[in-house]
């Protein structure tokens, strides 16, 4: 079963260990570094098997060289996976993390890690004490922080490009949106909504944060059950993924779909799935990268916030290209933003090897 994954994969490698001690499998995936050091988050789960674990690695690391390409950020795509058999609390959890940490160190530099589902910025401080190959640590050990933030910044830039690209409207007052998911990026992004003129639905299993959300804003609450049915000019999805399918999106009623959860197509068909119903789909890897930009340009090449926020703020140029570029040719937001992402990388290998053939 591993053979056959790894057989299949595209990526460059995957290193592998089993931590006997707390019987984990880690798996650090190294999918393409023709921008720069692989760059990607840890994600600590109980998979159905090792090579579910590995997997998923694979899907994310290729996932990250996507996201680096089509925003033209110099990194390249990896993502590492510690399948554990259960959640681990405590020592247990603090040595397959110092483990996990010895092992990135091990590879010099070929991969940088950092938080995503299941670990959080105390487990990266705990990684950190073996390797300094580790991002989004606390901020009194040198990290930068929530990311959350500048995550909405960069959905926010997108949804404003798309409202003036799908609308003809140059700002957003009394342009409805509707945020499902108003946590670490949901909130902040409802709160920029408002300031900038929307009108923001809010919609939250947690009932108690919604209502929150929704008085600070202004705005109205809407049950979660009633996402998919309510008329609003945009979506944006800030909660888990694949909640746009062939169940949901015959359902929508809105114009544009622009959020910051991974993942929000159940299959690639769905993007073709929007576009019959002439619904805008902004793929979520261009306009949630701004959290990641973040972490790299503030940890690793210690860019100013000024900096760092004009980058972030970037997203929108990149969504302005790609919307353009799929109304003219006639396909998917999705298929070119990966033909864009595929295009940096070709012409990156290129001038490389056009280097070499010169020195030669
Ligand atoms: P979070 O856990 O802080 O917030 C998620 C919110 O969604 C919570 O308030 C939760 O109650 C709510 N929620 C969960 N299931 C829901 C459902 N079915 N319907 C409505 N609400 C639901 O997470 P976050 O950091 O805000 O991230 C949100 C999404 O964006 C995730 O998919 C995450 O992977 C993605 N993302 C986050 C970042 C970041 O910087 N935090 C960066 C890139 C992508």
């Amino acid at each position: 079963m591993m053979e056959d994954l790894l057989r299949q994969w595209d990526g460059e490698c995957v290193v592998v260990r089993y931590d006997r001690e707390t019987d984990t499998w880690i798996f650090i995936a190294i999918h393409d570094r023709t921008l720069g050091k692989a760059m990607g988050g840890c994600r600590m789960r109980v998979y159905p098997t090792p090579a579910d674990g590995l997997k998923d690695a694979m899907r994310l690391a290729q996932g990250m060289t996507y996201k680096w390409a089509a925003i033209d950020f110099p990194f390249g795509g990896g993502k590492s996976v510690l399948a554990v058999p259960r959640r681990l609390e405590g020592e247990e959890r603090e040595g397959l993390l110092v483990r996990f940490g010895q092992m990135i160190e091990g590879l010099g530099g070929a991969y940088y890690g950092g938080v995503d589902l299941g670990t959080t910025p105390e487990d990266m401080n705990i990684i950190g004490r073996a390797t300094s190959r580790v991002f989004g640590r606390t901020l009194d050990h040198g990290g930068v922080g929530d990311p959350g933030p500048w995550t909405a910044l960069g959905v926010y830039a997108g949804i404003r490009v798309a409202v003036r690209d799908i609308l003809g409207r140059e700002d957003l007052d009394g342009v409805t949106i509707l945020v499902q998911g108003v946590g670490g990026v949901g909130g902040p992004l409802a709160k920029r909504l408002y300031d900038g003129g929307a009108r923001v639905l809010v919609a939250d299993v947690d009932e108690e944060r919604a209502r929150r959300i929704a008085e600070e804003v202004g705005g109205e609450v809407v049950a979660s059950d009633d996402v998919y049915d309510t008329e609003c000019d945009v979506y944006a999805p800030c909660a888990v993924g694949a909640t746009l399918n062939a169940r949901t999106i015959p359902r929508l009623r809105c114009r544009i779909v622009a959020g910051s959860a991974n993942n929000q197509l159940e299959t690639e068909e769905d993007a073709e799935r929007l576009r019959e119903r002439g619904i805008v789909y902004v793929p979520d890897f261009v306009v949630n990268a701004g959290g990641a930009i973040a972490h790299g340009a503030l940890e690793m090449l210690r860019w100013t916030r000024e900096q760092v926020e004009r980058r972030v703020l970037m997203i929108g140029d990149a969504v302005r290209e790609i919307l353009d570029v799929a109304e003219r040719e006639g396909v998917s937001p999705l298929v070119e933003a990966k033909r864009r992402a595929e295009r940096v990388i070709a012409a990156v290998r290129k001038e490389r090897e056009e280097l070499a053939a010169a020195e030669s």
